[in-house]
C-alpha cells in the first residue's frame, strides 16, 4: 500500500461514521431488563428489599442517577433508549401516536400503531437484525410488528405466536390465558413476561433480548410512592430480575451475557388534579353538545405534564397566545412552554413534526394533569383514585431512572454519577459490536473493560 492510500485509508476510518465499530459478536448476548418507573432515588434506601439489584451494583457498575427525556413517560423513554435520540428526533410523545380527528375533534393517541409508523429513527435492534445478529422482545413498547425483532412475547401476545406455541406446549401457560391476557390484572402478566423471558433466554439464546415489566409503574400510579405498596413492587421486581440472573448463570451464558438493568423514569405523588381541558370549557373553546365534543384545542394529559394541540392548524396563530395566556394563570401550573423552548427540552417542533405539542404545561409540585374536561379546572385527587404521577420534567430528581451493568465486560466496581436514558442505545451497540452514529446518546464506556 502506498503512503498516500494508507493516509487515505486512516482517514476514512476515522472521518467515515458508517465504518462499524468492530465486527457483529454473534457469541454476544445483551439482555435489558427494564423495571417500569423505578425511581433512583429508592436506592436511597439502605434499606430497599431489593437483594438481586444489591448484588448486581456489588458485583457490576452502576450510575447513581440515570436523567429521563421529556415527556418522562414509558414509550417515549423506552424508544429513546432504543434510537439514541430524544423524542425530537424519534417523534414517540406518547404510549402511542397521535391521531388528528379532524379540524374540532378531539387528537386521540391509538397504541396499536406499527414500530416502522411510529419510531421515525433506526433502532438498536434494526442495527443488531442487519448485522446479522439475533433480536428479541418481550413486553417492549412502540415495538408492535417490528420487522427486526427475531423472537417476541409481546405486550399484547398472540396465541398462534412462535414462541406463545412453544410456552403453551411446555405447559407453561394455556392457550385460553394468552387470549384473555390483555384482561388479567398486570401482577399476573408481569409473572408471565419473566417466564417468556427466561423460556427465550434458555430455548434461542438471542444476541439482543429487551424485556419490560410494568407492575411497578401500575402500583405506584395507583398508590402513590414511598409506601409499603411501593415498596412490595419494587421486591417483585426484583424477583423477576432475580430469575433473569438464574436463568443467564444456571444456563451457562454467563460467559457470553452483559445484563443492563433500567427502568424508563420515577414517579411521584400528587396531592391535587389540574384539568386543562376544563379550562377550555370555561373559556368556549370547548363546547359538548348531546355527549359530543368540538374544540379549537385539546389537551392531553401526561402526569406531571401535558401537550397543548390546536385541533386545526390553520388557527394556530391566533390561538396559541390565547391559550398560552388561559394556562398561565391556572393553580398548579408552573410554567407553558413553547415550541422556542423546545430544542432544551427535546420536545418535537410542531412546525416539522404531526406529533409535535403547541405548547407544553408542566404542573408543580403536588399537582397532576388530568384529561377530564367536565367539572372545576382544579381539585382534590379524591382518596382512592390514583396519586402516582411522572411526566414531570426531566430536570426534577424524582424522575431519574436507574442503570446497573453486569457480566461480561463489566469494570465491576465502576460508578457514574450521571447518565441519560439516550445514552442505553449506543452502549448497547458497543456491546454487541455495532456503532450507532450521529445520535444524541454516548456509550457509557466507563463502566466497561
Ligand atoms: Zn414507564
Amino acid at each position: 500500500m502506498t503512503r498516500r492510500l494508507l493516509l487515505s485509508s486512516l482517514l476514512t476510518l476515522v472521518l467515515c461514521p458508517c465504518v462499524p465499530a468492530q465486527e457483529p459478536a454473534k457469541d454476544r448476548i445483551v439482555v435489558v431488563v427494564s423495571l417500569d418507573a423505578f425511581p433512583a432515588f429508592a436506592l436511597d434506601d439502605p434499606a430497599l428489599p431489593t437483594p438481586t439489584l444489591r448484588r448486581l451494583i456489588r458485583e457490576g457498575a452502576s450510575v447513581r442517577r440515570m436523567q429521563t427525556v421529556n415527556p418522562s413517560v414509558t414509550w417515549p423513554s423506552h424508544t429513546s433508549m432504543v434510537t439514541g435520540l430524544t423524542p425530537a428526533k424519534h417523534s414517540v410523545v406518547f404510549n402511542g401516536l397521535l391521531v388528528r380527528q379532524g379540524p374540532k375533534s378531539p387528537p386521540r393517541v391509538e397504541p396499536h400503531t406499527d414500530k416502522t409508523k411510529l419510531v421515525r429513527a433506526t433502532t438498536v435492534y434494526d442495527l443488531a437484525y442487519r448485522a446479522g445478529l439475533t433480536t428479541a422482545q418481550v413486553d417492549w413498547v412502540a415495538i408492535e410488528n417490528a420487522p427486526t425483532i427475531t423472537w417476541q412475547f409481546a405486550e399484547w401476545p398472540d396465541p398462534n405466536g412462535a414462541i406463545e406455541r412453544e410456552m403453551i406446549a411446555e405447559g407453561v401457560l394455556t392457550e385460553a390465558e394468552v387470549r384473555g391476557f390483555s384482561k388479567a390484572n398486570i401482577t399476573w402478566r408481569d409473572r408471565i413476561w419473566t417466564e417468556a423471558a427466561v423460556h427465550i433466554l434458555q430455548r434461542h439464546k438471542p444476541n439482543l433480548l429487551l424485556y419490560h415489566v410494568l407492575n411497578l409503574d401500575s402500583t405506584q400510579h395507583r398508590y402513590g410512592t414511598g409506601n409499603l405498596a411501593a415498596l412490595t413492587g419494587m421486591a417483585y421486581a426484583d424477583d423477576s430480575l432475580r430469575r433473569i440472573v438464574d436463568t443467564i448463570e444456571q444456563t451457562g451464558l454467563k460467559d457470553r451475557t452483559t445484563l443492563l438493568v433500567v427502568s424508563d423514569h420515577g414517579c411521584k405523588t400528587a396531592r391535587r388534579s389540574i384539568r386543562p381541558n376544563a379550562v377550555l370549557r370555561e373559556r368556549g373553546l370547548l363546547r359538548e353538545t348531546a355527549g359530543k365534543i368540538e374544540c379549537d384545542a385539546w389537551v392531553v394529559p401526561e402526569g406531571g405534564s401535558a401537550l397543548v394541540y390546536v385541533t386545526d392548524p390553520a388557527n394556530r396563530a391566533r390561538l396559541v397566545p390565547e391559550l398560552k395566556r388561559a394556562f398561565a394563570g391556572v393553580e398548579g401550573i408552573d410554567r407553558v412552554f413553547e415550541p422556542a423552548d423546545y430544542d432544551a427540552l427535546g420536545y418535537p417542533s410542531p412546525e416539522r413534526n404531526d406529533q409535535g405539542p403547541d405548547l407544553v404545561l408542566a404542573a408543580k409540585d403536588g399537582y397532576s394533569f388530568s384529561g377530564a374536561h367536565t367539572g372545576e379546572a382544579v381539585i382534590d385527587i379524591p382518596p382512592g383514585a390514583s396519586p402516582g404521577s411522572h411526566g414531570y420534567l426531566n430536570y426534577d430528581p424524582d424522575m431519574d431512572a436507574i442503570l446497573v451493568a453486569w457480566g461480561r465486560g463489566v469494570k465491576r466496581g465502576a460508578r457514574l454519577d450521571r447518565a441519560r436514558v439516550f445514552d442505553v442505545g449506543p452502549t448497547i451497540a458497543r456491546l454487541l459490536g455495532l456503532a450507532m452514529t450521529g445520535v444524541d446518546g454516548r456509550a457509557l464506556t466507563e463502566l466497561f473493560e
